[in-house]
This record gives structure tokens, C-alpha cells and sequence, in this order.
């Protein structure tokens, strides 16, 4: 479990390495780093939240940006067409690890349902 500074604050101010697909004035997306489907990328806001649950302080078009950023980057993966997941783990029952919002998006091949 991440504490303080986590690592996608690191990736946000460039002081460590991430393999960035798409980016705009309010998100941030680059590659996992433990792909777990031929496109695995993580979307960050620019704005500190820990987590879904943490927006209370967010306005809906703050909000809206960000989920428009996911949709942004799956797009520009050429991920629109065939379709997606999106992803969001919220706490240590939803195996939440870095302490930082962030959405996955899967694609690149047939996902099935449920996941685990
Ligand atoms: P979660 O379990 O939802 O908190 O997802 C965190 C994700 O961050 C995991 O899928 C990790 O593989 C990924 N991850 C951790 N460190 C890095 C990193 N430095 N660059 C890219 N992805 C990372």
C-alpha cells in the first residue's frame, strides 16, 4: 500500500518513468507496468484524489472531465471501435494498491464477465 507520495504523483511531475499513450490539461495515461490484457493503461487525474470515494470536494465537471479523459484515451488507443473495460478498484476490498484515482482501461482482445 502506497502512503504519501505515490507513485502516479511521481509519473504526473516526470520523476519516474511511464510509457504515456494520451494526455490532456486533466488527465494523465500511460501503460501498467503488469498488463493484464494486450492494452492495459491507467488513466490519472491531474487533480489529487485517493479514490472514487474521495471526490467530495469535486464538482460534477470536474468529475465529467476526468470520466471524458478515460473515454479521450481509449480512443486514441483505437480502443472505441471494438469496445473496452473500464476499471476503477475503490479500497482494499476492491484490491485498490496505489492510493491515487485512477481508472484502467482493458482492451485488445474478447474480455469475459464476471471478473474475479
Ligand atoms: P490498483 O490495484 O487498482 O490500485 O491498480 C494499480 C495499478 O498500478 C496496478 O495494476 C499496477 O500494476 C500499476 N502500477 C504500479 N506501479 C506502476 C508504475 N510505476 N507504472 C505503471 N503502472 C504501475
Amino acid at each position: 500500500m502506497s502512503e504519501g507520495q505515490t507513485i502516479f504523483e511521481k509519473i504526473l511531475r516526470g520523476e519516474a518513468p511511464a510509457d504515456v499513450v494520451y494526455q490532456d490539461e486533466h488527465v494523465l495515461a500511460f501503460r501498467d507496468v503488469r498488463p493484464q490484457a494486450p492494452v492495459h493503461v491507467l488513466v490519472v487525474p491531474r487533480r489529487k484524489a485517493r479514490s472514487l470515494a474521495d471526490l467530495t470536494d469535486w464538482d460534477d465537471p470536474e468529475a465529467g472531465r476526468f470520466i471524458r479523459g478515460v473515454a479521450a484515451a481509449a480512443a486514441a488507443l483505437g480502443l472505441d471501435g471494438p469496445g473496452y473495460r473500464v476499471v476503477m478498484n475503490c479500497g482494499r476490498a476492491g484490491q485498490q494498491s496505489v492510493d491515487y484515482l485512477h481508472a484502467h482501461i482493458l482492451g485488445g482482445r474478447q474480455l469475459r464477465w464476471p471478473p474475479g
